[in-house]
């Protein structure tokens, strides 16, 4: 399965990282604000006790200090979590979120 250059561009343009994750993460504590805050519980690991999860609002960025899991964009959360290919999350984020 090809992924075209350009979906990948209409996913990084059109979908808003501080967007994607207030949906994604119903748990995120506010307010949002900008940049590096807590996401509440971690996703990829069975998380009781929150502060450990951090996402990056303006780049997309996740990182979880208690299992490691970590990632450079929206992409790589979604194929993380999900257990995706590069294009199949690419190919879903476009899907789900109409660009
Ligand atoms: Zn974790």
């Amino acid at each position: 399965m090809r992924i075209a250059a350009q979906s990948l561009q209409n996913v990084k343009a059109g979908i808003r990282p501080v967007d994607f994750y207030r949906s994604e993460l119903p748990a995120m504590p506010l307010p949002l604000g900008s940049g590096w805050r807590d996401g509440g519980l971690c996703p990829f690991h069975p998380d009781k006790r929150a502060g450990s999860f951090r996402v990056n609002l303006a780049t997309g960025a996740f990182i979880c200090f208690s299992c490691g899991t970590k990632g450079g964009d929206i992409v790589a959360f979604i194929q993380k979590r999900d257990g995706l290919s590069f294009p199949e999350a690419v190919q879903r984020l476009s899907n789900e979120w109409g660009v």
